[in-house]
Order: C-alpha cells, then structure tokens, then sequence
C-alpha cells in the first residue's frame, strides 16, 4: 500500500523522519500540504511569513518531484477539516499509513488528536514523530520526574541528550513515481507580502547555513548583540517553516568538535545554546498547555492592570516614541519582517515596562509581522521581556533604552539606517538627540514618555500584584 506525508512545519526531505519513515517503508509515496486558512488568520501569520512559505512551497513541490513524490496542497477552512481531506484523499490512492512530525501548541496538539480520531474510524494508521526538534519533550526531565523551569539546567540536560544521538548519517531511499502531470502551485488564499530578501529552496537554505558556520559563527559569541553588523545566522525564518532541520545544524556543528555538543569553540557553543532555546521554548508549550491560550506562565502576575494606550500603542508599533534605538527595531521590522535578537528585548522591555501595555498586543503585533513568527519562541520571548515567564527577567530589570542603545550601538549606526530623520545626527547626540533636534529640525517625533517616571510606575504597579 501507499503512504502520505502530511506535511506541516517540515518542509524539507533531509532529516525528515516522518518523509525517511514513509519512504524506507513503502514503494509510492504521496505529500500533502493542507492550508487552514481562517486557522492561519486566528494564529497571525504575517503576509510576508506566508510569502515566504509560498515561494518555498513552489520550490519544495520540485525537490520532491525529483525525488518521485507527488506534492498535493489543498485549501482549508480551519485545523478541524484536516482529519477528514487526508482520509478522503488515502481513500482515493489507496494509501492506509499517514506520517507527519509533531508540532507541539495546544490547538496543534488537538488537530493531530482529531485526525487521528477520523483515520481510525476510516483504518488509516497515523504515526508521528519528532522531526523539529532534536530532543523530545518526553526525553527531558528533572529527577522529580517534572519538566525544566530553569533554561541553564534544561540546556544542560538537553545536551546530555545530544550527547546520545550516535547516527549522524542522513536515510537515503528510493520510491516509485506518485508525480501527477501538474506542478503548479493552487492560488495563494492569504495576502502575502514580498519576502524576495529571504531565499528558498534547499540549495540557497543549506548554502546559507553553510556560510554562517564556515565563516561567521567563530564570531557569534562576540558580535550576536550588535545589531548593525551582521553577526547572527538569519535561520530563524527557515526553522519556523523546517526548511532546515536542527539535527542538520548539529550534524554542521558536531563537524567542529569530536566530543559534540561539547567541546566547541565559544562561538558555535553559544549559538548551539540558542538552538536549546528554541527546544525549550517548545518544550514548554507542550508541558504547559495554558501557555497556548494566552495566559502568564506566574500565574500571580495574571492580574497585572495594564493600560489601554491605544496611541502609545499605535506610536510603538511604527516606531515612532522619540527613542531612537525602540524605533529603529520597530523600523526594522515593518520594513523586513525582522528584528535583531537584542532588539525584540529592547522593543518588548518598552512596551511592558515604560508604556505599560499588555505583553500579548506586542506578541499579536510580533506574529502579524515577523518572516519567522513562531508562536513557542514568541510567547517565549515576550513573557521573559515582561517579566512574567518561567526563568524571566526579573521585573526590576527595566531596560533604560538610551543606555542600551549607547551600548549594543555605540556609534549609532543601526539608528541612523533605520530612521532617515537621524542620518544627520553626530554620535554624541544619536542615542537622545531631543536637545540637538531643537535647533536642527528633522521632523523626528519628541518621547512619548519619561523612561524614570515610568519605570517608577511600573515598579510600583508590578510589586502591588506580586505582593498580592
Ligand atoms: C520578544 C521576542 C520575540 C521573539 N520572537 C521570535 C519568533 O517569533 N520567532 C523566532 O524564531 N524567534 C523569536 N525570538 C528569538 C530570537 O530573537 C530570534 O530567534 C532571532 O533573533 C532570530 O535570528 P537568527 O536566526 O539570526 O538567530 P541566531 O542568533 O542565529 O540563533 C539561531 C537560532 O536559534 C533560535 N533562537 C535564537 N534565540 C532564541 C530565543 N531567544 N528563543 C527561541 N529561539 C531562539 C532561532 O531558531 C534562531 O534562528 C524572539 C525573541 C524575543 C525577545
């Protein structure tokens, strides 16, 4: 009998294991695609992430056309239809074994539960695996037998997990033609937004991974928090959608180092221990479902009385507060669709602490926009900014936006690319330039705030709520 390979957030064929399993198994092999569109709409997908996704679709469709496979994508109302388009789409090619790599969010959790329910009803199999992450959230746990709160243990547990995997060998495999005649891609259902600076396709995706561990990663240590240069691997977007899978980083990196994931340079050791972040982060979100449905992970923090500052908050998002380096980020990302690590700090520090605003419109706003929207990672980042995750910030930490600007962008570079009414500024001006701008208008906006003032405001607010 046949297979289907129900694709979701893995889209590649190497280090695949529900595409290895699907094809050392069977001779003809099917892939499907399934687009939920109201289900994307509910989750936020940016229309640059879903340009994105759609180019690499395009270019996916022909790997696996060379390989063979046949690549079906259909348009859905929501996560609910899945079950059933899958079933109808095994009956017809008489397929019984269904594979696909989890994913680990609430309402993903219970679509895999309710298409598990309609193929058993129709005696298709549905087996899944553990593609996206390279350690499974059952295979890390404390001694109590619980999940790790703390990251600093986490990464230490994760590693000696890593440590375990002994084959670093890709599956290679052959299966017969399943390619219909058709290789276009149905019409896009979602509005998209150009995402041409990202590139697609294994070839481009590997090349770039490969530049970053060959040429750049014995820096990232050193260079990752300055956000003029290009110091981080840009692979965000790219593991968001699989197009890379974290065992083919390992594999990349383990090439630096005989004792892998040990053993390595400051510079690829720090950028492994960003790959464990992005585990935990997923590892969370499957330990605690509530974190799916919006809630703070301190649940004494859940009362937390924010403001409703519509203009401060429309102020924020195009990066127009009077401070340069929080509308530099903003900047940043409406035009690209991305933001430098230190800067999401930055910009989140601000929206909670100095405008008091509930953390959730800046995760929305986040995933209506970012190419590498990800819902564990996001929320993950958002509640440490706020101070209202596990292993968070703690919530006297507010960040003073001009020292941080004076530190990660001494000479002003990042701001003066990204606000054009600052290109003139000298550097001893750049980071707080409101007294220069009075003799020399640009038409850049004064602060919307005073940074002490509001720190002391939410400093009191936060210790209220804690102290119950
Ligand atoms: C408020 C906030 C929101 C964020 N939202 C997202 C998001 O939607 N999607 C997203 O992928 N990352 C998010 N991050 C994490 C981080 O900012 C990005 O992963 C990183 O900037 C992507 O650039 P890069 O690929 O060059 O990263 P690199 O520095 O090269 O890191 C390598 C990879 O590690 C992972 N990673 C790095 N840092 C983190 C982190 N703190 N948490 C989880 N994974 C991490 C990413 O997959 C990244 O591609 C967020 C961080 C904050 C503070």
């Amino acid at each position: 009998m046949a297979a289907v390979v129900w694709f979701r957030s893995d889209l590649r064929t190497v280090d695949n294991p529900a595409l290895d399993a699907a094809c050392l198994n069977h001779k003809h092999v099917y892939a499907l695609f399934l687009v939920p569109q109201r289900t994307w709409q509910a989750h936020d997908w940016a229309p640059i992430k879903v340009d994105l996704w759609w180019r690499h679709l395009a270019e996916f469709k022909q790997e696996l056309a060379d390989k063979g496979i046949g690549f079906s994508i259909f348009t859905i109302d929501r996560f609910s239809q899945s079950g059933a388009t899958i079933a109808d789409f095994c009956e017809k090619h008489k397929v019984n074994t269904v594979y696909a790599n989890r994913e680990y969010p609430l309402d993903e959790i219970e679509r895999d539960k309710q298409a598990r329910a309609c193929f058993e009803q129709r005696d298709i199999e549905f087996q899944l695996f553990d593609g996206n992450l390279l350690v499974p959230p059952e295979a890390v746990e404390t001694k109590q037998g619980g999940y790790y709160k703390v990251f600093t243990p986490f990464n230490r547990a994760w590693r000696t997990e890593v440590a375990k995997i002994s084959d670093w060998t890709p599956e290679s495999w052959r299966v017969e033609n399943t390619v219909a005649s058709s290789t276009e891609l149905p019409q896009c259902p979602l509005e998209r937004k150009n995402s041409q600076t990202y590139p697609v396709g294994r070839q481009a995706i590997m090349g770039k991974l490969g530049q970053f561990i060959e040429h750049q990663v014995d820096e990232y240590k050193a260079r990752r928090d300055e956000p003029s240069v290009d110091g981080t691997s840009m692979m965000s977007a790219y593991f968001e959608m699989g197009a890379i899978a974290p065992k083919t980083v390992a594999r990349a990196l383990s090439s630096l180092s005989p004792e892998f994931p040990y053993g390595l340079e400051p510079g690829a050791d720090t950028w492994l221990t960003e790959v464990a972040w992005r585990e935990f982060y997923q590892h969370l979100m499957f330990h605690e479902p509530r974190l799916s449905r919006g809630e703070n992970y301190q649940t004494e923090t859940q009362g937390l009385p924010w403001r409703d500052a519509e203009e401060d908050f429309q102020a924020w998002c195009d990066g127009r507060t009077g401070f340069p380096i929080v509308d530099a980020g903003m900047r940043q990302l409406n035009e690209t669709g991305w933001m430098h690590n230190r800067l999401r700090m930055i910009v989140a520090n601000f929206l909670v602490k100095d405008l008091l605003i509930d953390w959730r419109k800046g995760e929305q706003y986040f995933m209506r926009n970012l190419v590498d929207g990800s819902f564990p990672a996001n929320n993950g980042g958002w509640q440490w900014s706020a101070s209202v995750g596990t292993d968070a910030v703690p919530y006297f930490r507010v960040f003073n936006p001009v020292r941080q600007s004076e530190k990660f962008d001494p000479d002003g570079i990042y701001i003066r690319t990204w606000i054009k009414e600052l290109a003139d500024v000298p550097s001893k001006h750049i980071h707080w330039p409101h007294s220069y701008l009075k003799q020399h208008k640009t038409g850049y906006v004064s602060p919307i705030v005073d940074h002490s003032e509001a720190r002391e405001r939410f400093l009191s607010t936060f210790k209220q709520v804690k102290n119950g």
